[in-house]
């Protein structure tokens, strides 16, 4: 870490410590140049990637939208809200936990089926097939709409 003074690289940590929360490091430095002092803090950066759709668009990530996608699935299915949550959970986690920036729209849809499968079986096969032949998870949520 470069002296935000002087331009030194050389500085030195003279004392780290971890934030309440936990979540995040302030570390005291010392320039050995000019020996002046100054506070960096260190945080884990955990963005949602992207979604990049087929024809190339971005598309922030929209969990509402995700939830929706599950709800429309298990449209009169005997699936408690609870696991729906949860199921919408495990994906925006796995999503977080690729570490990407950009992930494809239909890699989302994959994650999707995966939870659908573990929640109702009907569901998953009742839409699987149909989004199968869609490469798009926007194909997939427009089948879905229509299917209401
Ligand atoms: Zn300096």
């Amino acid at each position: 870490m470069k002296c935000p003074f002087c331009g030194a690289t050389d500085t030195q940590v003279i004392d780290s410590r971890v934030s309440e929360e936990g979540n995040s490091i302030r570390r005291r430095r010392r320039c050995q140049a000019c020996t002046k002092r100054f506070t960096t803090y260190e945080t884990v950066e955990l963005r949602m990637p992207q979604l990049v759709k087929q024809n190339g668009n971005r598309e922030e990530f929209d969990r509402e939208k995700l939830r929706t996608g599950f709800v429309r699935a298990l449209h009169k299915r005997p699936v408690p809200t609870e696991y729906v949550d949860e199921a919408v959970g495990r994906v925006a986690q796995k999503l977080l936990s690729l570490g990407e920036r950009e992930v494809p729209s239909r890699q989302i849809g994959e994650l999707v089926m995966h939870e659908l499968y573990k929640l109702d079986k009907v569901a998953y096969i009742r839409f699987a097939s149909v989004y199968r032949s869609f490469q798009d998870v926007d194909d997939f949520r427009d089948v879905l709409r229509d299917l209401d």
